[in-house]
């Protein structure tokens, strides 16, 4: 059974593949190059259905899809839905300095991970959201992962996510809870029932 990756990005499809597991057995998970929509929504929820549900209508298959970012108690949520544009210029160090800057040395540094993600397929559909709450450094740690990871810190470690293995991110992270979220529900929709 195939199931369609609403992302154009080739790491994101494989890096799925690795936090999944053994929950796509029977399944195909595969990439999508169709048209890619306006990810106009207020939510994380809003925009991971957007992305879905485009997916799902281009190729007729089921879709899956995720939207994610940070947000930060101290500003308000922000960055939040606007997570990879915060600065303007999409690049990730830009966001990082942004956002310590605008949180300067406040000690209120508490922030979350949040993940919507979404299955469309023919007259379904459904969300879950995966959060992985932790603080902000004052500087910058560690050198994987991506975004915003070397400034966060996940709650119960003294690490920065940036320290991190990736296989120890993604079996914690706000994107690994909310697919192991959804990935019952991918299943009991995709695949017959056993026995
Ligand atoms: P998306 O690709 O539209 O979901 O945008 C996600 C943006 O949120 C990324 O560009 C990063 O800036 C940030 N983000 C989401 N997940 C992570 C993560 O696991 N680590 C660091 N930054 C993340």
């Amino acid at each position: 059974m195939q199931l369609v990756l609403a992302t154009h990005n080739a790491h994101k499809v494989e890096e799925l593949r690795r936090i999944l597991g053994a929950a796509l057995d029977g399944i195909d998970l595969i990439g999508y190059d169709g048209p890619e929509p306006v990810e106009d929504g207020d939510t994380f929820e809003a925009n991971a259905l957007i992305k879905a549900r485009a997916a799902h209508a281009h190729t007729g298959l089921p879709a899956i899809a995720d939207d994610s970012g940070i947000s930060v108690d101290a500003l308000g949520g922000a960055p939040g839905i606007r997570s990879a544009r915060y600065a303007g210029s999409r690049v990730d160090r830009d966001n990082l300095e942004l956002l310590l800057a605008n949180l300067g040395q406040t000690d209120d540094r508490a922030a979350r991970f949040f993940c919507a993600a979404a299955l469309v397929a023919d007259g379904f559909e459904h969300v879950e959201l995966g959060v992985w709450p932790g603080t902000v450094l004052r500087e910058p740690a560690g050198v994987g992962g991506f975004g915003y990871d070397p400034i966060f810190r996940p709650l119960g470690l003294d690490v920065s996510a940036a320290e991190l293995t990736a296989d120890e991110k993604n079996a914690i992270s706000h994107r690994a809870r909310a697919f192991a979220a959804i990935m019952p529900v991918v299943r009991a929709r995709l695949l017959p029932p056993a026995g």
